[in-house]
């Protein structure tokens, strides 16, 4: 099977208790719980019985050590993962607000994370990867970015292929270098997969199927849209495939992104039809909404089977 490689942060997300609670006052806060969007997709993908590894770095404590173990319990290539003594491991507060948007305050750049670099470690799992997932999130320094570009580099140089989630907040589009960043990765992508707002950070195109067809004339050999309990949209160059979101009751938002991209990739490099490799993504990401925490809503490979099987043998609401 094709090995998945991704470069990124690793960092622990804690969240407010309660929706619309400020970060800035004292509060209840729930957590630390593994996370970092490639960190989320790497899981999702190894869950799913992909071999996959992640490139990035945590502090030599207990949040470092939470993830790097998750990681393994859970089948995933750890063997890229950093530890360093000097620095303490990336973090992630979150708070929700009443209209469904996320307020962050995070500390990636100054925390292990930033300290990402292409070791002998990576070295050897990018030797043995077949496909690059990037995280756009994880362009979060020049370092950072030209870990991705050379990572991008030796897997394309063997005929391996790249996805690319912009997965890109609010709190991060304006950082010196983002946006170039951001459309280098776009230059190199086969599989695109933004949320909403983000098929537009490329292009001036009005409406959705105009900027779509930009991104395929530009190479892009698949564009998938997500669309949150809507589901998602699958274009190439000859068909559309759309897909409704799996009724279920959404406890956690973060992370639906990044699993659906996860099982969408994974089934792609298995060399699946669109139609059930947008069915295991949307099962993924909703399976993700339901429980608090990014990655605690990762399913197995079995697990994501059975909700498929039960919810085809239910009526449509
Ligand atoms: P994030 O960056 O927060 O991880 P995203 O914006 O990249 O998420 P979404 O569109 O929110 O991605 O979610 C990805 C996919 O997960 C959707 O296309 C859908 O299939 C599934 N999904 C997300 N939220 C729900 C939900 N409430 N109910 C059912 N499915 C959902
Ligand atoms: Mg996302």
């Amino acid at each position: 099977m094709k090995k998945l490689v991704s470069a990124g942060e690793i960092v622990v997300e804690i969240m407010a208790d309660r929706v619309d609670q400020s970060l800035a006052e004292p509060g209840l806060l729930h957590g630390p719980f593994p996370s970092g969007a490639p960190a989320i997709f790497i899981a999702q993908a190894a869950r799913l019985g992909q071999p996959a590894g992640l490139i990035s770095a945590v502090g030599d404590d207990d949040f470092g050590h939470l993830n790097i173990d998750r990681l393994r319990d859970w089948g995933a290539d750890v063997s890229a993962i950093a530890v360093h003594k000097e620095q303490a491991t990336g973090t992630a507060f979150v708070s929700y607000r009443a209209d469904g948007s996320r307020h962050f305050v995070f500390n990636i750049k100054n925390s292990a994370a930033g300290s990402i670099e292409i070791d002998e470690g990576a070295v050897a799992l990018l030797a043995g990867a077949d496909h690059f997932h990037v995280m756009g999130s994880s362009l979060f320094s020049e370092r950072a970015t030209s870990v991705i570009l050379a990572g991008i580099e030796m897997v394309k140089r063997k005929g391996g292929t790249v996805s690319f989630d912009p997965n890109i907040r609010k709190e991060m589009i304006e950082l010196p270098g983002m946006r170039e960043a951001l459309t280098k990765v776009l230059m190199l992508t086969d599989i695109f997969l933004p949320s909403g707002e983000e098929l537009f950070i490329f292009t001036d195109a009005a409406d959705e199927a105009s900027a779509v067809t930009e991104m395929l004339a530009r190479g892009i050999s698949a564009v998938i849209v997500k669309k949150g309990s809507a589901g998602a949209v699958y274009y190439d160059r000859h068909r559309q495939v759309t897909a409704q979101g799996f009724p279920v009751t959404e406890v956690d938002p973060t992370g639906a992104g990044d699993c659906f991209g996860a099982g969408f990739v994974s089934f792609w490099l298995r060399g699946a039809h669109p139609e059930d490799a947008l069915r295991i993504a949307c099962a993924c990401g909703a399976l993700a909404v339901t429980r608090k925490g990014p990655m605690e809503g990762i399913a197995t490979l079995a697990e994501v089977q059975a909700f498929l099987d039960d919810a085809i043998g239910r009526p449509s609401p």
